[in-house]
This record gives structure tokens, C-alpha cells and sequence, in this order.
């Protein structure tokens, strides 16, 4: 820290950082860039990394979850937010017509593996866990009764009463089958909605467009569900009105309908049979309005937030697990290393070898993405984050890092290569005091 602080290169260091905006583990590239005159090829600027301090650039890791660097997680974030309040009041091309489509915001949710320890609140109160007043007793000698008012933070939130009695096969096959159940989930809605509407389904998209974003949260028990706001424009997407027929009440009951229909079969293996998962029974459907109690940033908010954030809160690893890894060297709660054991066994089968559940052990076996929108339901990342770079590079042009060249003169030739990555301890301590990062670290890293 302290030959960091006399360095004479500190400020440019600083500058870097600042750029990196708290990044805790800032990419590192060397290499260099050259500007040539397309006419005459002479050079006539070139940027090297050789005069950087420590001979690298450092960028920002740009990582969505927040468990590995919080300030590059809190970009992707807001971009999300953005992303989807756009979608739901207009803004960042969208126009504001939009507003006047049915939309929905719906939560499917996972089966039941087994009974969990839950906190459960009733006009807000506290309810007991799972009271039952004849509870049987499980083979394992456990009472299949709790009537504890759990904490928030109780450790025991979303462990099985009996954990030898868990179906921890059932919970992560499920989750592995998840992304295939949401893809079936969306075509029967679309068929459906075609149904309804007199339509065959190779009609529908002249009439009707159905848009949605969608965000994937583990509960505490470790499965997945899924949140999505889904809205009906007119053909070619939000700038049309949807058909009058396509209102709030007949996307309401293609829902349910689509919800209750679609399956997905998990394959027989080692004597086991075939196996065929559904939605659980929990089907939340909820108009959102501008002025109701489910407002579009509400909605929007609630997206953004778990769009960062992974299994963690399961008491699972953010990186993949290599089977050679010792599991009691990560310090894990007992029902995450289940289910991860579960993955990591099951994955060893070839019948279930296309499930690939030991590559997704630590995501307890669901390999889809966290945040997924249909093309046509707002803006993209990808044009936010142009923007973005947009203004960084007029940001540098002005304050000298870029010469200011017509882009159709100039040959630009740059060489990069992967440096390495994260700070030094000292340097990360300096990096938190100038940017204001907090210096919190997952229980992994220590
Ligand atoms: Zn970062
Ligand atoms: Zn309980
Ligand atoms: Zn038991």
C-alpha cells in the first residue's frame, strides 16, 4: 500500500481505478493501439500499456452477481431496471402506447420436495412453521411438526423437516428441467392465446405479438421459480396495439391454462423410472398498473434485484465445482452440499448425461440464464451499454486519451492480451477508499 501511495505513477493508478468504478477485481490487459493514416500509413498516434502503471489497463470485470463484484453487479442492476421499466411505461425507444397493453406480472413456482422449515405471515404476523397436531413420525424418527415462528434470518429457513426424507433427486432435476418447462410454458401460451382468438397458431404473429422479461430466484429450499412480466402488443411489437380481443382477462386465462398443461420428462436411469415434472401448484397472476398496488416500479425493481444475485442464498458456492474439490473445505450448510452431492452424482450418469449436472452443481443443477427477455419487449443491455461507452469515448477524446481523428481515414490496430485479474490486498484497500466500495467479501474468498 505504502510503495503504492509513493509510487510516481499513483495518480495515473487512481485515474484507472476511478475508471474502474470500484470494480473489486478489475480485468488487466496489456497491448497496445495504433492509429494510421489510411493514405500515407503513418502512424500517427499510438497508446501503449507500457507506460501504464505496472504495464496493464484495468477494466471493469463487468460480472452481474453481485456476490463477486457488488459495484459491476449494481451497473448491470440499474441497466435492468431501466430495461424493464422501459417496458412497462415507455422510454428508451419504446413508445409510451405501451402502457395501454395487457400486462401481467406472474410467478411460477416449483413443486413441493418435502416439508421446509418457512416463515409464513398472515395479515403480517408471524404463523408457525408447520403445526400439525397428529404429525406422523417419519422412518427416520422425526416429527413431521414445527411450530416455531421463525426469524428472518432463522439458519434453518428452507431445510427440510427430515432431510433423509427430502427429495433432493426431485429438487435438482427440476431445477435442471426448468429452463425446457418456461420454453413449453411460453409456446402454450402463444397457443392458446391463438385458440382463443379464432386464430391458428401460424397466424398469431400477424395479429399479436406476446413480450416478456423474465428473472429466474432461488428459494430458500434451493429451487428455482420464476418471475416474468408478460405483455400483449400488435404485430411487430410494442409501437402496434394488440387485437381488442387480446385483453387482460384472456391472457389471465392463457396463463393458468399454459401453467397447468405443460410438462417435461426426465429420463429413466439406474433402475429409477422416467419422470415428469410440472409447475407447482402456486400460480400468481397480477395485473400491473400505474396506480394499483403493483406498480410498474415495483415490478421493475423486484426484476433488477434478482437478476444479480445467484443460488447464495441456498448457502452454495458462486463458481463451478470441480469433483476433485473437497466439499467440507467450503464451509457449506448442510442442505446446499446435499443437493450438490445429489448433482454431483447424478451427473455421473449417461443417461442423465444431457442435463449436465455436475458442470451445474453449485447452481444446485439449473443451467438457464437469470434474466431473459423476448426481442421485442424493450430495449437491450447491449444498446444501454453503447450509450454508455458512447459518452466514455467522446469522455476520452476530450480529456485527451483518444486523438480526435475522422473515424474514416484512420486504420485502428489494436493488440490486447488477458493479463490477469483482482488487486493486491493493499492496493484493494486503496481502490475501496477512492471509489467508496465497500470491502465485503463473499465467506469463499477468505
Ligand atoms: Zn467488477
Ligand atoms: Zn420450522
Ligand atoms: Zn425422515
Amino acid at each position: 500500500m505504502i510503495a503504492r501511495l509513493n509510487s510516481p505513477d499513483y495518480d495515473r493508478w487512481a485515474a484507472q481505478i476511478h475508471r474502474t468504478s470500484g470494480c473489486r477485481q478489475p480485468i488487466h490487459l496489456r497491448g497496445k493501439v495504433d492509429h494510421f493514416d489510411r493514405a500515407t500509413g503513418r502512424l500517427l498516434h499510438r497508446y501503449t500499456t507500457r507506460t501504464e502503471p505496472d504495464g496493464v489497463l484495468r477494466l471493469p470485470c463487468k460480472t452481474r452477481r453481485a456476490s463477486r463484484c457488488p459495484a459491476c453487479a449494481e451497473v448491470y442492476r440499474a441497466d435492468t431496471y431501466h430495461l424493464i421499466r422501459a417496458g412497462l411505461t415507455g422510454g428508451k425507444g419504446v413508445p409510451e402506447t405501451v402502457t395501454t397493453h395487457p400486462t401481467l406480472f406472474i410467478t411460477l413456482t416449483a413443486p413441493s420436495f418435502g416439508p421446509v422449515h418457512a416463515r409464513r405471515e398472515q395479515r403480517s404476523k408471524v404463523q408457525p412453521c408447520h403445526p400439525r397436531r397428529d404429525a406422523a413420525t417419519c422412518p427416520h424418527g422425526r416429527v413431521m411438526s414445527c411450530t416455531t415462528k421463525h426469524s428472518p434470518d432463522d439458519p434453518r429457513l428452507g431445510e427440510p423437516l427430515c432431510p433423509h426424507c427430502y427429495d433432493y433427486t426431485g429438487s435438482v432435476l427440476f431445477n435442471a428441467l426448468a429452463p425446457l418447462l418456461w420454453k413449453r410454458f411460453a409456446d402454450s401460451l402463444r397457443r392458446h392465446l391463438a385458440k382463443l382468438g379464432g386464430l391458428v397458431l401460424k397466424e398469431l404473429r400477424h395479429h399479436l405479438t406476446v413480450s416478456f422479461a423474465k428473472v429466474a430466484e432461488y428459494q430458500r429450499r434451493g429451487v428455482v421459480h420464476f418471475h416474468a412480466v408478460i405483455r400483449l402488443d400488435g404485430p411487430g411489437g410494442p409501437t402496434a396495439p394488440p387485437p381488442t380481443w387480446a385483453t387482460a382477462d384472456i391472457l389471465t386465462q392463457a396463463v393458468e391454462h399454459a401453467a397447468r398443461v405443460v410438462s417435461a420428462l426426465a429420463p429413466a436411469y439406474d433402475g429409477q423410472p422416467a419422470r415428469l415434472f410440472k409447475w407447482g401448484t402456486q400460480l400468481d397472476i397480477r395485473p400491473i398498473t400505474l396506480t394499483g398496488d403493483l406498480t410498474e416500479q415495483a415490478v421493475a425493481g423486484y426484476i433488477a434485484k434478482y437478476a444479480t444475485k445467484a443460488a447464495e442464498c441456498v448457502g452454495t458456492l458462486d463458481r463451478r465445482i470441480n469433483p476433485l474439490d473437497n466439499l467440507d473445505a467450503f464451509n457449506l450448510r448442510e442442505h446446499a452440499r446435499r443437493l450438490i452431492t445429489t448433482c454431483m452424482h447424478l451427473g455421473t450418469l449417461t443417461e442423465l448425461a444431457e442435463l449436465r449436472l455436475a458442470e451445474w452443481a453449485h447452481m444446485l443443477g439449473f443451467r438457464g440464464h437469470f434474466s431473459t427477455r423476448s426481442r421485442r419487449y424493450s430495449t437491450t443491455l447491449g444498446a444501454l451499454r453503447a450509450a454508455r461507452e458512447q459518452h466514455i469515448h467522446e469522455h476520452q477524446i476530450i480529456t485527451g486519451r483518444l486523438p480526435l481523428f475522422d473515424e474514416d481515414t484512420v486504420l485502428v490496430i489494436s493488440e490486447w492480451e488477458y493479463a490477469g485479474k483482482g488487486h493486491s490486498v493493499g492496493d484493494q484497500l486503496l481502490a475501496a477508499a477512492i471509489t467508496g466500495a465497500r470491502l465485503e467479501r463473499s465467506p469463499h474468498e477468505l
